[in-house]
């Protein structure tokens, strides 16, 4: 079979090309090589996430691979049958644990049979989906394509100390449903969820507060966690529409006032909120893959972000799908031909 080459320094140059690459490797069954991972980033190559990735697709499918070492720039992968079962990943540092969860649950949906998929490390991340994200906006979405998934938060990690947790199950998807995002409907619900581990209660109560200064009425979910948890700290803000839920959030820093982590999460849910699109940026490009699996459908978001072109560009090198972009009315409309 022929390979697919890839340059890992393409486009928004990061992980995702690996992490897609991994996933449509196992589901199609083609191999391929990738050259220039991460070539983008501070700390180029492989780091824990990524590489726990590659254990696991690995682990998933039998598959052989060359080049999976720390720091590594050169992969090759090549894929054997996807086997359903119960599987338990440690990416052992605060890598994010739901980019592992996303790398192998689309090939779950290709299996011989249910899987649990297990995975331990960071579940609030920066440049990372928090699992409050998967399990509120992504996994709704999948079950509508007819995905049978849960998705559970076990235990949060944080940078630096990791130590967190999440579980999914999962069946082989038996009939794909196309996902036709052309409105979000009403905004039902705004809601902010201040999360704090070792970190002091008024932290999240005055992030809460200040979102709710900027975005009008907030409903408020303080969860502080036990201390050996953390230190985290997060602000989430949540907005429920009728069709769609998106998660806007901010981290806690030493040294920045928790006025302006609030400001950051407020600002971002603002904007979408202004944008009437039907999803946020990084839902968009989280929801190509399924979207290319299922051969159908189409959604909103407020600008072509660069990792929504990279990733249109590795799901088509791997998928006989083409992915159409048009501007109108200050959002661009992503659909397949
Ligand atoms: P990469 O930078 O290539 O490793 O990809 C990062 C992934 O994390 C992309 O799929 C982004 O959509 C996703 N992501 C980054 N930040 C957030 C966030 N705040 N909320 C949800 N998803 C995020």
């Amino acid at each position: 079979m022929e390979w697919i080459e890839l340059d890992g320094s393409r486009g928004e140059g990061g992980g995702q090309i690996l992490r897609t690459a991994l996933s449509l490797s196992m589901i199609t069954g083609i191999p391929f090589a990738i050259e220039r991972i991460r070539a983008g980033r501070k700390k180029p190559g492989l780091l824990r996430q990524h590489l726990t990735a590659v254990q696991a697709a690995a682990a998933v499918c039998g598959a052989q691979v060359e080049g999976a070492a720390p720091g590594s720039q050169r992969l090759r992968f090549q894929p054997g049958p996807i086997r359903g079962g119960d599987y338990a990943f440690a990416i052992g540092s605060a890598g994010s644990s739901t980019l592992v969860l996303q790398t192998v649950l689309p090939a779950l949906w290709f299996a011989d049979g249910p899987s649990t998929l297990r995975v331990s490390g960071g579940t609030h991340n920066p440049a990372a989906p928090p699992a409050d994200f998967l399990i509120r906006c992504w996994q709704p979405l999948l079950r509508r394509m007819g995905v049978t998934l849960d998705i559970q938060l076990l235990r949060h990690g944080f940078y630096p100390a990791g130590g967190g947790e999440v579980l999914a199950s999962t069946v082989p998807v038996t009939a794909w449903q196309p996902l036709q995002l052309e409105a979000r409907g009403e905004l039902r619900r705004q809601s902010a969820i201040g999360i704090v581990a070792g970190v002091p209660v008024d932290v999240a109560k005055r992030e809460m507060q200040r979102a709710a200064s900027q975005l009008g009425v907030l409903d408020e979910e303080l969860r502080v966690l036990p201390s050996n948890e953390g230190p985290g700290n997060v602000l989430m803000v949540v907005q429920e529409y009728a069709n769609i839920t998106e998660v806007f959030c901010a981290f806690g820093e030493r040294g920045v006032p928790s006025e302006t982590v609030a400001d950051r999460a407020a600002r971002e849910a603002r904007l979408f909120r202004d944008s009437g699109a039907t999803v946020g940026e990084y839902l968009a490009d989280q929801l190509l893959l399924p979207m290319a699996l299922a051969g159908q459908g189409s959604f909103t978001t407020p600008a072509l972000s660069l990792h929504l072109g990279t990733n249109c560009l590795v799901i088509e090198k791997f998928l006989s799908v083409r992915h159409v972009f048009e501007e109108s009315d200050g959002v661009v409309r992503v659909s397949l031909a």
